[in-house]
């Protein structure tokens, strides 16, 4: 990801006011206005003008009268599709015109759009939390990535749907959204391993919506003639904007809409999957954004400080055959926790006592008045030590609460240019009241906090989260009076990115000075240390935040990693063992020592450490791999390939399993299922080392022509190999071919 297209996209000016589509007409006040005054003559032409303009309402966007109706029906399959990181205002029928959206544009063409929807808070967790339960945060009580859990307590629309028989299967694509966070309450599938081959660290915690969209369908094919309810989550417009080579000649000015582009590309694919299987016809599909993106509109490059329309506005719409009208477009403000009780409703499912509320009336023009909404966002809080926001939008207002409040007329002002907060003591107080009459219905403290290990705290922080609320005293800074702060900030994204490492150290230090509170800054910048390769300056600043901070499992285990890499395997150890006297739990401290172990040649005490993550973590790959490893060099071979069978089981498409399980059969001088399970490992992704151990095993077999072909393939592409191993596997090869001859 270059920086340089990050900012052509992010110049305030290219996005200062959105698109057409986007503008937020209040319909009752554009209803006012009436023939009162007017003269007769002039009242009659007027009302003919206005005859006419109703008839072209009717004919071109098929809105009100009758055809509205809804058919509900139960059993219907319900298909809830989650655009992260979203602008509805960059979509085709948002009225973005430069925008590459069909499958999206055609839903849309053929369901309900909602033209002005909001979602909660601008954070892909708990807006995926209210998406799914109906809550609003201050319900469900999750209010940040990372560091929040949606209690067990809360109602799922897939636990909904699951005890009226429904198969339910989710498919996601962030780490943010992992089933440690709570969001997995009611799926029989939660799809959620992203990296099933990798280590512990993770700077790539997303998987693309291809492999979304393919991991869909596969589930589809094992239809048991049940309805079902999928969850299918695409996170590919969420920074850095990076999309797949088909994409970025088009769109590279803008690679953001390349990223939707080929979401919808995906979007496409799921579609095709549930038509190709004759389910679409019985499917009500909901499509929903989580939030929206600043793109450096009001300083905000990405999204979760502010407020403002770009991060909360989202696309929304229902789309099922013959069931929802065709073609309508809902004016009157909706939101994302809406739609739970929206799809209960169609599906004749009563008694969901939720915060959102059924659309079906609006739909089907009997309610005309759009929906207050809610906005709030913790993250300046929780990750700054500023000020948290919250605010709502009602009959064209928008109210911010903040240390210095605003607001803004969204009918007349939809770019939000013109804070009215000093001129309308009024209206503020009024929107204020109705503001603290919601939350007053809020129970205190109803999140369940969690601790982080140092493997999500990574994943998360490679996503562009700064996770830990700053220590400090009770007064914050407003967040809108700290923007050279979060410019700062930005930068140092932006230069980590664009691999620009001496660029990320240099914004980092000039922020740490006002932010020494903060433990994730000293984190940031002994990485910007370490990509550099200054390791020693990266153990200073770990230790000097220790200083500070002396129990931070956080920052002891990011000490431990870097001794890690920097090759001192006993003072990793050490710093490891000290984290887990903070936190006992703390995933990465358990798997970092058992490597050190396995690597100072103390395979049993590795293995207690890895049995003791697995209890936290059973599903974790990862773990699972280094557990039969450290099984199979124990000599305990018919355990290892007990790990190992499973371990392909449930990772058909990951190769390293079948290749850890033909090198354990080979092991045990067992060559038959050793070169089937490394032929499909070679299959799967052709690696020079399968291609040794297969030669070797075919040898063994005397199976000379086969082992010639892998040599040949060894040799054509030895990769990294050692060359040791490369001379010895051409020796090999003479030695082969004039045995064959
Ligand atoms: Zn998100």
């Amino acid at each position: 990801m270059a920086k340089k297209k990050r900012r052509d996209r992010g110049t305030p000016a290219v996005r200062e006011t959105p698109r057409a589509g986007a503008l937020a007409p209040e319909p009752e006040k554009r209803a006012e206005g009436g023939p009162a005054r007017v003269g007769r003559r002039r009242w009659l032409a007027a009302a003919a003008a206005l005859i006419l303009i109703a008839a072209a309402v009717i004919v071109f966007s098929r809105r009100g009268g009758p055809g509205r109706e809804i058919r509900r029906e139960e059993g219907l399959n319900v298909l809830l599709v989650t655009l992260d990181t979203t602008r509805a205002d960059h979509i085709g029928c948002y009225s973005d015109r430069e925008a590459r959206t069909p499958t999206i544009d055609s839903l849309a063409e053929k369901g309900v759009r909602f033209a002005n929807a909001y979602c909660s808070v601008p954070l892909t967790l708990p807006s995926h939390a209210s998406i799914l339960t109906g809550l609003e945060p201050y319900h469900h009580g999750v209010h940040a990535n990372g560091t929040y859990v949606l209690s067990p307590g809360r109602v799922t629309l897939a636990e909904r749907l699951r005890t009226r028989g429904y198969r339910t299967a989710a498919f996601t694509a962030s780490f943010t959204l992992d089933s440690r966070f709570g969001l997995d309450q009611g799926f029989d599938l939660y799809d959620d391993d992203l990296e099933p081959g990798s280590s512990f660290q993770s700077s790539d915690a997303e998987r693309r919506g291809g492999e979304v969209a393919a991991r869909f369908s596969r589930w589809l094919g094992t239809d048991d003639g049940r309805p079902f309810f999928a969850w299918v989550h695409f996170y590919d417009p969420h920074f850095p904007y990076d999309p797949p080579p088909d994409y970025r000649k088009d769109f590279a000015a803008r690679p953001y809409d390349g990223e939707i582009a080929y979401m919808d590309s995906c979007l496409g694919q799921v579609i095709g999957a549930l038509k190709g299987r004759g389910l679409l016809e019985r499917t009500l599909v909901v499509l929903a954004g989580d939030h929206g993106e600043g793109l450096g509109e009001k300083v905000e490059q990405e999204h979760g400080v502010f407020i403002y329309e770009m991060a909360v506005k989202v696309p929304l719409l229902f789309y099922c055959e013959k069931r929802l009208p065709s073609g309508s477009v809902m004016e009157p403000a909706a939101r994302t926790i809406d739609i739970v009780p929206t799809v209960l409703d169609i599906l004749r499912i009563a008694g969901a006592s939720v915060d959102g509320r059924s659309l079906v009336p609006a739909i089907e023009g009997r309610e005309r008045r759009g929906r207050e909404i809610y906005l709030e966002s913790f993250y300046p809080r929780e990750s700054w030590g500023w000020s948290e926001l919250v605010g709502l939008v009602a009959d064209g207002w928008k109210y911010v609460q903040a240390p210095r409040p605003e607001l803004y007329d969204l009918v007349s002002d939809p770019g939000e240019s013109k804070d009215l907060a000093g001129e309308k003591p009024d209206k503020v107080r009024e929107l204020k009241g109705r503001l603290e009459k919601l939350l007053v219905s809020a129970p205190a403290a109803a999140g369940e906090r969690r601790e982080l290990s140092l493997s999500e705290q990574e994943k998360l922080r490679s996503l562009g989260y700064v996770q830990f609320a700053a220590e400090g005293g009770s007064a914050y800074p407003d967040p809108k009076d700290r923007l050279e702060d979060l410019r700062l900030y930005q930068r140092s994204v932006a230069c980590e990115a664009a691999g620009d490492y001496p660029g990320m150290e240099g914004a980092l230090r000039e922020l740490l000075p006002r932010y020494a509170k903060v433990p994730a800054m000293y984190v940031d910048l002994a990485l910007a240390q370490s990509f550099q390769k200054k390791y020693p300056e990266a153990v200073e600043t770990l230790k000097t935040g220790l200083g500070i901070f002396p129990g931070s499992d956080f920052l002891q285990t990011r000490l431990g990693h870097t001794y890690f890499v920097m090759g001192s395997l006993p003072e990793a150890l050490e710093a490891m063992r000290q984290a887990l006297a903070a936190n006992p739990y703390d995933l990465e401290a358990l798997s970092v020592s058992a490597t050190v172990l396995e690597r100072l040649g103390r395979p049993d005490e590795a293995l207690t450490h890895i049995d003791k993550a697995l209890t936290i973590e059973p599903g974790n790959a990862a773990l699972r791999k280094a557990r039969g490893r450290l099984l199979g060099s124990s000599g305990r071979l018919e355990e290892a390939i007990d790990v190992f069978a499973a371990l392909t089981r449930d990772f058909p498409d990951d190769a390293s399993g079948y290749r850890y399980l033909g090198d354990t059969y080979a092991l045990k001088k067992d060559y038959g299922p050793a070169v089937e399970n490394l032929e499909i490992a070679a299959r799967l992704r052709p690696d020079p080392i399968v291609f040794r151990h297969l030669a070797v095993c075919y040898a063994k077999m005397g199976q000379v022509a086969e082992a010639v072909q892998a040599l040949e393939k060894y040799l054509a592409d030895p990769g990294d190999e050692p060359a040791a191993a490369v001379r010895q596997g051409r020796a090999e090869l003479e030695r082969l071919k004039a045995l064959s001859r």
